[in-house]
């Protein structure tokens, strides 16, 4: 059993090699590992230690506990709008830099990311308005988020705000609540229009 990245989550494992080195104190043992689920492989290293047999596990590259959603790859195949396309990769780049922060467990680093790309879309939607307050109130009112998305935005650009400013340090799950609250308010906006529409497209139109 090994952690998957793309299953996301502990799978069983197929050993494809393993190798060992003999020190004094502890084998060291590495394994390519190929994912039984869906084939991903990685590698596994297990450090035992001679002396009362404990063992530390690690794996290549570190496994994730969320993954990216689909539509941050749409840039790179070219699925956006192309009127929307320049803005939208570069708030798409920052947002992957989000994620790689929390695999590294830069909690901080993460939560002020998170503020600065919440700042960028409604910038990019709403215009450099002087507050987030002001900025808040025109997003909401142009119909991007609900009034009970508005609260939970609030919340997650205070956690960005104390990260930066008070010294709070974040946990991994304050992470991932602010980044289901990013993400479902950007994906309404990036991913479903642009699939609601290809939809549409393949849906034959009713009778008049
Ligand atoms: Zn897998």
């Amino acid at each position: 059993m090994a952690p998957c990245s793309d299953c996301v989550g502990k799978r069983k494992h197929k050993i494809l090699f393993e190798t060992a080195q003999y020190e004094e104190e502890t084998v060291e043992k590495y394994a390519m590992i190929e994912c039984c689920g869906c084939g991903r492989i990685s590698m596994g290293y297990q450090r035992v230690w001679k002396y009362d047999g404990s063992v530390d596990n690690d794996y290549f590259p570190s496994p994730v506990s969320r993954k990216e959603p689909n539509w941050v790859y749409w840039v790179w195949l070219g699925q956006f709008r192309a009127s929307d396309e320049k803005e939208a990769a570069k708030l798409m780049f920052l947002l992957r830099e989000i994620y790689r922060a929390v695999h590294g467990g830069q909690y901080r680093l993460a939560a002020m990311g998170i503020r600065a790309l919440l700042e960028q879309v409604m910038i990019m939607k709403v215009g450099d308005l002087p507050t987030f307050n002001d900025k808040l109130d025109a997003f909401q009112r142009d119909g991007y988020i609900s009034a009970i998305q508005r609260g939970s935005m609030r919340a997650t650009l205070d956690v960005g705000d104390a990260a930066m400013h008070r010294g709070f340090v974040p946990t991994e799950q304050d992470l991932n609540v602010a980044l289901d609250v990013v993400e479902g308010v950007m994906a309404p906006i990036f991913g479903h229009a642009n699939e609601a529409e290809a939809l549409a497209k393949r849906v034959p139109p009713r009778k008049p």
